[in-house]
């Protein structure tokens, strides 16, 4: 037996010693969660965790100079979309549904991953396929293993519907067509649990639904939906999903849907567009997280106008008193882009502008991409800070983004897992 830990902690040693160190001479330091930024900090990290900070020059393996740089943790996009590639008309989803192969759908998410990651963005959670099926799940084991270049990535897989009430439109084809659906597609609890059964068992760790559609603007100025889910339905996707330790994220624009998702147990509202004051009271309650998801409204609003629907013009009009009352109130603001509903090559930085423009001091801006996210995912302490015992996921800029915020869109230098990607 004590052949056998003697044997054991030796190997531990070894296995330690053959990890790498890393110095990092930083000008300027964040910490993320006081908001105090510290000058002339040197981050120690042993093969991807950090294990000390302070102003000592401990021997290491390589030393990286960042001493002209603002460093700080890599940020996280709580929604995000790696195998779509922007969509303003149905028409412009179907030609990816319905053109594009998924492997060459899943070549060009490679592509997607990539641009995060040298956008400063070292985690994601993706929040469905869009017809892709588990693509998402290869997309994350290629990157774990290093066959492709991306950031940590929370998968969510197929993402829910009920039937009919999701692209592609069987009515906009010729009826005898057997069309793919960007969602798995359920009608009734059995279905749902099985749904979401089959979704964690192929290695999702969210379970996405769509809670609601048809969103309208009554003549006060507030929204309506129509609900997608029974509320048996509804109960059914959420309790089978908490019972396997995990959590749903429920798109839901007006307070039929996004009342219906948190009373199932739903833990994220995203876009919430067109919430109202009974929807923050009762996402403070539950704690429950929002995404606003602010650049992508303002990306399809005017095309999707051109074609008869103005409501994202509608949710533009109201979304900045919408948010500064949820802000009020103490709802949980949590960073998701919703890129891949708008291109990749626009910037995902965008929505943190709007956040300081709205209200938020910059470092709370941070904060919401940072130490609010982990908590989101569930990895405080992990992610979205620098610490002893963090993953060493860092981020460099030339510019101090706790001045100008829009900084965060020219990040210059990307560590994930103790690896440079970006010099
Ligand atoms: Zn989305």
């Amino acid at each position: 037996m004590r052949l056998i830990t003697l044997s054991l902690s030796l190997f531990f040693c070894l296995t330690l010693a053959a990890q790498k160190t890393i110095l990092i001479k930083c000008g300027k330091l964040l910490d993320s969660k006081t908001g105090i930024v510290s000058e002339k900090q040197n981050i120690f990290i042993r093969g991807n965790q950090v294990v000390s900070i302070g102003t000592a020059t401990i021997q290491a393996d390589s030393i990286i100079d960042l001493s002209s740089y603002f460093v700080m943790p890599g940020l996280i996009d709580c929604h995000t979309h790696v195998l779509l590639q922007g969509d303003i008309t149905s028409e412009d989803y179907d030609v990816q549904v319905l053109k594009e192969s998924i492997p060459y759908r899943t070549i060009r998410a490679t592509k997607s991953a990539e641009k995060a990651l040298m956008n400063g963005f070292t985690t994601l959670r993706d929040l469905g396929t869009e017809g892709a099926g588990y693509a998402d799940v290869d997309l994350k084991k290629a990157i774990n293993k290093g066959v492709i270049s991306g950031p940590r990535m929370f998968v969510s897989t197929l993402a829910m519907n009920t039937t009919g009430h999701y692209p592609i439109k069987a009515s906009d084809y010729s009826w005898e067509l057997q069309l793919p659906k960007g969602v798995i597609e359920i009608t009734g609890a059995e279905e749902a649990r099985r749904a979401v059964r089959q979704q964690l068992e192929q290695g999702a760790d969210w379970i996405k639904i769509y809670a609601d559609r048809g969103y309208y603007r009554l003549a006060d100025g507030s929204f309506r939906s129509i609900p997608n889910f029974t509320n048996e339905e509804i109960k059914a996707i959420a309790e089978e999903t908490i019972l396997s330790r995990k959590k749903v994220a429920a798109h839901a624009m007006t307070r039929d849907g996004i009342l219906a998702a948190i009373n199932a147990g739903a833990s994220t509202i995203e876009h919430g567009s067109g919430m109202d004051e009974e929807c923050m009271r009762l996402m403070v309650e539950k704690g429950v997280y929002w995404c606003p998801t602010l650049f992508v409204n303002e990306y399809v609003a005017e095309g999707r106008a051109k074609l008869g629907s103005p409501i994202n013009q509608y949710f533009q009009q109201s979304i900045q008193a919408t948010f500064k009352k949820a802000m009020k109130m103490g709802v949980k603001l949590a960073y998701g882009t919703d890129i891949g509903g708008y291109d990749w090559n626009l910037a995902e930085a965008k929505d943190f502008t709007y956040f300081v423009d709205w209200g938020l001091s910059p470092i709370q801006a941070i904060q919401t991409a940072t130490t609010t996210a982990a908590e989101l995912l569930g990895m405080q302490g992990k992610i979205g800070e620098i610490k002893e015992g963090s993953f060493a996921d860092i981020i460099a800029l030339k510019k101090d983004p706790t001045k100008d915020i829009s900084a965060l869109q020219n990040i210059e230098w990307v560590m994930k897992d103790g690896k440079v990607y970006k010099h």
